[in-house]
Formats: structure tokens, sequence, C-alpha cells
């Protein structure tokens, strides 16, 4: 668990980031790990003090299956709501799929560190489909009433519905798979984007780091790899060259 800042936390499951907003006694959940990290969900919010009935909704990035483990989990027991970029609820209620298949790993990328890899996400659930039918669509570009106040931005590309969603007070950015920093399939660490099959339309994927360079803020924290600081702008723009 990395603490960002005094109020936002990282957690880092199977080889995914989520983030814990906090203000007060109420939390904000980024993201949720794979359906093989939901205990390690509730033990992150336990690390800081707190209560899974103290999460007043999880924002979810995009609805792949290593960012959506916990949902259904916490919905059932806690009651607590989900917000994603309405483009994306079609992912999460399985009508659509954009993600890429283990056989696209497999032959894509394959080295022994992506075997590990692969099995490791796959005891945690990386080859199942969960159906999140609970989740609503929020507002991009509108700070949300939610603890840290987040602001969804729109990053189609990765998947259709991908978000960020800026702190602008503590000037980070959480930027899901749009841009990461660190992934076993990458041999290489700072800002970066996921190999090409990853993404469902790889174009749109570049052109939404132009977007991304755009946002007022210096550190990002990503879906997969280490939080970054630096100037996102010339970042992001390296990466569009
Ligand atoms: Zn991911």
């Amino acid at each position: 668990m990395d603490r960002v800042t005094s109020s936002v936390f990282r957690a880092e499951g199977t080889a995914v980031n989520w983030v814990i907003l906090r203000e007060g006694r109420d939390l904000t959940l980024i993201d949720a790990g794979y359906p093989g990290d939901v205990d390690a969900v509730l033990a992150s919010v336990a690390a800081i003090g707190h209560r899974p009935e103290d999460l007043r909704a999880v924002l979810v990035t995009h609805a792949h299956v290593d960012h959506v483990g916990a949902l259904n989990h916490l919905h059932e027991r806690y009651g607590t709501p989900v917000l994603m970029h309405p483009d994306e609820l079609a992912n999460a209620t399985g009508e659509r799929h954009e993600s890429a298949t283990p056989a696209d790993v497999a032959r894509r990328a394959w080295r022994p560190s992506v075997l590990r890899w692969s099995l490791a996400i796959t005891r945690a659930g990386g080859t199942q489909h969960p159906v999140v039918t609970h989740a609503r669509g929020f507002e991009p570009g509108v700070p949300l009433d939610l603890p840290g106040r987040p602001v969804p931005v729109h990053l189609p590309g990765h998947t259709s519905g991908s978000a960020a969603f800026v702190l602008p007070e503590a000037g980070i950015v959480v930027t899901g798979d749009a841009l990461v920093t660190g992934h076993p399939l990458l041999r290489g660490t700072g800002p970066q984007l996921l190999p090409d099959f990853f993404h469902h339309d790889t174009a749109a994927a570049r052109h939404a780091l132009e977007t991304l360079g755009r946002v007022d803020a210096d550190v990002v924290v990503p879906g997969h790899g280490a939080p970054w600081r630096g100037d996102l702008r010339a970042a992001t723009a390296r990466l569009v060259a």
C-alpha cells in the first residue's frame, strides 16, 4: 500500500492497482482488482483504519476483469454503488466485449515472465467475465459528489468508456489502463501505453493521450505500475509523437 498523499492510497493486488480516496470517515474506491483480489481489497480498506461500510461508491476506470473483481461482492454485502462512464456500461453487463483474450497474450507476448503472470492472473480469476448489472453512468467532466471530489475524464481507446479521475487539489490523475507505468508485458517502467493488442482501438488510445496531457496533474496513479511524478504534458507528448 502506497500513501500517495494523506488522503489518497494506492493498493496492489494481482499485478493491478486500485485507489482509495479518503475524506473524513468516508471513502471512494477507484477500481476493484481481479475476482481473486476481493479479500485484498477488503484488507486495503482495513489497513487504513476503515470498514467496507465507509465506501460511498466504487468508480471504475474500465470494466476489464482486473478492475471489476470486487464490485459484486461489495454491492451484495454492503450495497456499494458503482459508477463508470456511460459508454462502459455495456462492457460491464457483458453485452459487449472489448478485451484481449488469454490466447492473444500467449500468441503475442510469450516469455517466461509472461507465463508466470498468466498463471497468477488465471488463479485470480483472469479468464472470468464478471457481469456487473448494478453500475450506473456518471457525467464526464463534472466533479463527482464523492469523497476526494474526483473529476471523470473520458479517455476512449483502451475501451470505449475508459475514464481517468482527476483529483484537482492533489494534482493527481488516476489513469486506469489509458496510461500505465509498468506491466509484466512491458519491459520498461515509466508512463507508457499497454501493448497494442490490449486496446480496443489503439489509434483512439493514442489520441486520448493528448486529452490526458491537458489535465492539470503532476502525479499519475495508473492501473498497472507504480505511481509516477513528473511533467505529464511532456510525457504524453513523447508517447504521441
Ligand atoms: Zn488492467
